[in-house]
């Protein structure tokens, strides 16, 4: 084949920028991007906490000064009555991308998936978009067909099959954004199934909510990230977590008879940087606004103190 100086120097330079552009196992170097920054909140639970809208103003303010490539929220939002407008219209003050993920609480009520829908103004329950060069997968785990009581967890086959038809064809490094995790019992119930799929297909990333716990689990190459609530930790339906917490904390926040609540919100700016094949977690910590958890009556074994904080920790981990 014939070649110069000339073409070989440009074929050279071609090489390098793709190159650098995506350093993960099975994905095509896209030049658009080698990374994406973008801002992440979650279960700020508006129907619970008495200050959402302050908490959610503060998130944006910060996203605004980080320039982020977009915002996200994973999910335990608010439920779709007019009571949340305001709440909603703090979201919506954000003028560049901005995406949802259903949670379990966001039906509370017995509202239906297309009423959230049409509330939060999402194309779907489960759907994807296109960021910085990536592909993101959000999905929906509050489909019917596990087997555990209470909220349903699970993501049913007609969504496992838009979601493999979907990494198969992906360009781009994949990462997925899902309210209840897929690493752990208490997450969505086939999450073994969802795995599999994710690392069969070379997912980077998968980032969930739910737990309002604070850990960073690899599994199969995939970073499994799991952000603190931005609001709260659930104490459960302890007698001894009611007595113990003071009249004051009691008087000043009613609604938060079974919750540690975080004084400060939380949220984190997340960097996947597909280049250097690295995840980077800038987050947020504060303390509690009362006794601790296990002060009032939250055993350890049921609120392990290594992820039961009230932070999002600082990460830098390497991916694939
Ligand atoms: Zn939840």
């Amino acid at each position: 084949m014939p070649s110069s100086p000339l073409s070989r120097r440009a074929f050279l330079g071609r090489a390098t920028a793709l190159g650098l552009a995506c350093a993960l196992p099975g994905c095509v170097p896209n030049p658009a991007g080698s990374r994406v920054r973008f801002g992440v909140i979650t279960d700020v639970h508006q129907d619970v906490v008495a200050d959402g809208p302050e908490r959610l103003a503060a998130f944006l303010a910060a996203m605004r000064a980080a320039e982020v490539d977009f915002i996200a929220q994973l999910g335990d939002f608010c439920v779709p009555h007019a009571r949340n407008r305001a709440f909603l219209e703090v979201w919506r003050s954000w003028t560049g991308p901005a995406y949802h993920v259903l949670g379990n609480h966001d039906f509370d009520g017995g509202y239906r998936p297309e009423q959230v829908r049409a509330f939060y103004g999402m194309p779907a329950s489960y759907y994807r978009f296109a960021a910085g060069g990536a592909d993101f997968f959000v999905l929906d785990g509050n489909e019917p067909g596990g087997k555990a009581k209470g909220y349903k967890r699970f993501i049913g086959s007609a969504q496992l099959a838009w979601l493999e038809a979907g990494l198969r064809t992906a360009q781009g490094p994949k990462v997925v954004l899902v309210h209840q995790p897929l690493d752990d019992p208490q997450g969505v119930e086939n999450g073994a199934a969802v795995r599999a799929l994710l690392e069969r297909h070379g997912v980077a990333a998968c980032l969930s909510g739910h737990l309002h716990q604070d850990y960073l689990r690899l599994l199969g190459g995939v970073a499994h990230l799991q952000l603190n609530s931005a609001s709260y930790h659930w104490l459960g339906e302890s007698a001894a977590a009611r007595e113990t917490l003071a009249p004051e904390v009691h008087r000043a926040h009613p609604s938060l008879r079974n919750v540690a609540l975080y004084r400060d919100p939380l949220w984190a700016v997340v960097t996947i940087d597909f280049a250097r094949a690295e995840l980077r977690v800038e987050g947020r910590a504060s303390t509690w606004i009362g006794p601790e958890p296990w002060a009032r009556g939250a055993p350890a074994a049921n609120h392990p103190p290594a992820v039961v904080r009230p932070a999002i920790s600082d990460r830098r981990a390497a991916l694939g």
